[in-house]
């Protein structure tokens, strides 16, 4: 992938056959789909690839238990059939990772357990393993740090977990490699008409600041939290509604769970799940679903959320998690789809696609479990509604960027998958720190093959330090911004810029 190249093929391109504005989750799965049909793609990323909401999930590729609660069944089956889809296609992104629920109850046990075994039934073909009760013994062994007073048992069960951010990298590079074209730092200004008809974009890019206008015969806004802004440019009058929920994740040292399993909290203090996940050997705490009404770009958690985190976590583990053993806090916002008197926690996680009278696609809501099948719902509408030629899409079969069966999770390169080679041949292997998995060779690929331009797009989403170890990243940000600027030859003052910016956002990822 390379910026240059690609900003100057909108120069040379008269007409694309499709516009996806958005660079996460949603957006990268409108632009595969297209690109499987053999549709001229374009999409565009006013900041980074996944730098909104898709870098900052719980990293689960799941069916949703606990959306069985909420009687969604059409939509955990959907998930549960993507979840399997997503593990075939990119196994060095994805992973069965077993979760664990302890019961303190007598009666949690057979009440969660049958929950499970129709999650399994649900899942069919594509199942990752039984669920399966334990013993307390059992429990214990398999999370030697659990809680054990009056601890009952447990349930186990299977699910997925990815690296978000890793994924929307490996997808962008998937779009390429099927034909299409990728620019992040491009930003959607407004929507050019004629006959009343949507006909292209006004963008401008957000590294030289110029703008100017690309033409296209469709356009789809994918742009999570942001489309309702971008959706009422279009067609002001709209009656969908984003309302948009905020969910915290507190990173942990693994030394709080010792366990290659995830716990699962099915019912928190204020009736919701929360996990405790085993994720690039430190532990992901979360989530909490909190009303906003600011959409940022970088949301903050609250103190309330903190404190919600740490005092339903320390419920589960022996070893009670403090502030101070916070290494990381990040903080999304579900874009999910507003329906009139209802708390977020039970707004359905379904998506909507709506074409607007003008001939805009606007695609709502969602997971990411789901992207593939989001995008693909948009361009069967295409399909029916449209005189183009489009081909049946090809996505449920294509494999990832950097395809790679049997990648060992515990080798910090896994998610190149087959790239590893080139990646390792960049530069130097040695780690830059004794506590981050981030090499010199790394920081070189990026720039040179994943449009890494800022010192947050190598230590947030190509290499994922930020969210490891906040501190810890601060510390190394100096020797980053120097390999970096020895590679893009930058001016002199770039390094202190850059610096000067990764401190003010990292400051946000720590307590
Ligand atoms: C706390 C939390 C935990 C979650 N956990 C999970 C999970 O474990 N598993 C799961 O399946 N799902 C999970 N989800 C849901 C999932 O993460 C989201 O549904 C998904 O990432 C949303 O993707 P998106 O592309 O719609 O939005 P985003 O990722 O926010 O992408 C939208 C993009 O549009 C860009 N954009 C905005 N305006 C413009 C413009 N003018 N021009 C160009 N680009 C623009 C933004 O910069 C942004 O990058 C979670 C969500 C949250 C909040």
């Amino acid at each position: 992938m390379n910026r240059d190249i690609n900003i100057n093929k909108i120069a040379t391109e008269k007409e694309w056959d499709l516009i996806v504005i958005g660079g996460g989750a949603s957006g990268l799965g409108v632009a595969i789909d297209a690109c499987s049909r053999n549709l001229k793609v374009l999409l565009i990323e006013e900041f980074d690839f996944g730098k909104g909401t898709s870098s900052r999930s719980t990293k689960l590729v799941h069916g949703g238990v606990r959306y069985l609660k909420n009687g969604e069944l059409s939509l955990v089956i959907e998930a549960l059939k993507e979840r399997g889809i997503m593990l075939n296609n990119a196994p060095h992104l994805v992973r069965n990772m077993s979760f664990i629920i302890p019961t303190y109850d007598w009666w949690d046990t057979p009440f969660y357990g049958i929950g499970l075994k129709v999650y399994d039934l649900m899942a069919g073909k594509l199942g990752l393993g039984p669920s399966q009760f334990l013993s307390k013994k059992e429990t214990i062994e398999k999370i030697p740090n659990v809680n054990q007073d009056e601890l009952n048992g447990g349930i186990i069960y299977h699910d997925g977990q990815f690296d978000d951010a890793r994924m929307a990298i490996s997808l962008a590079h998937t779009i390429e490699e099927n034909g299409g074209t990728v620019i992040n730092y491009l930003k959607w200004d407004s929507f050019i008409y004629e006959k009343n008809m949507v006909s292209g974009i006004k963008v401008t890019d957000q590294i030289t600041q110029s703008s100017f206008e690309v033409k296209a015969k469709i356009v789809v806004n994918a742009t999570g939290v942001f489309a309702e802004k971008i959706m009422r440019a279009d067609e002001p009058k709209v009656k969908l509604k984003i309302k948009p929920s905020q969910g915290v994740h507190l990173v942990l040292d693994k030394s709080f769970l010792k366990s290659e399993n995830a716990i699962m909290v099915p019912n928190t203090s204020d009736g919701r799940v929360l996990f405790a996940v085993p994720w690039h050997d430190v532990v992901v705490v979360g989530t909490t679903d909190t009303e906003v009404n600011t959409i940022s770009i970088e949301p903050k958690a609250s103190e309330q959320e903190i404190d919600f985190i740490l005092s339903n976590a320390e419920k589960y583990m022996t070893r009670k998690p403090k502030r101070s053993d916070v290494k990381s806090v990040f903080t999304g916002l579900r874009p999910l789809i507003s329906k009139e008197n209802k708390s977020s926690k039970s707004l359905s996680r379904k998506h909507t696609i709506y074409k607007s009278q003008r001939g805009v696609y606007h695609l709502l809501g969602g997971k990411w479990t789901t992207y593939r099948k989001m995008g693909k719902d948009v361009l069967d509408l295409v399909e029916s509604t449209e005189s183009l030629p489009i081909e049946p899409s090809k996505t449920e079969n294509l494999k990832i960027f950097g395809y790679k069966r049997d990648t060992s999770w515990s080798d910090s390169f896994h998610f190149y998958g087959s790239e590893k080679d080139v990646v390792m041949s960049m530069g130097s292997n040695k780690p830059l720190s004794d506590l981050l998995p981030i090499t010199e060779s790394q920081i070189i690929y990026a720039i040179r093959f994943e449009m890494a331009l800022s010192i947050e797009d190598v230590l947030s989403r190509r290499t994922r330090c930020l969210l490891i170890d906040a501190k810890e990243s601060i510390s190394i940000a100096q020797e980053v911004a120097r390999i970096m600027s020895s590679e893009l030859n930058a001016e002199e003052n770039w390094e202190e810029e850059q610096i000067q910016l990764f401190l003010a956002l990292a400051k946000n990822y720590h307590l």
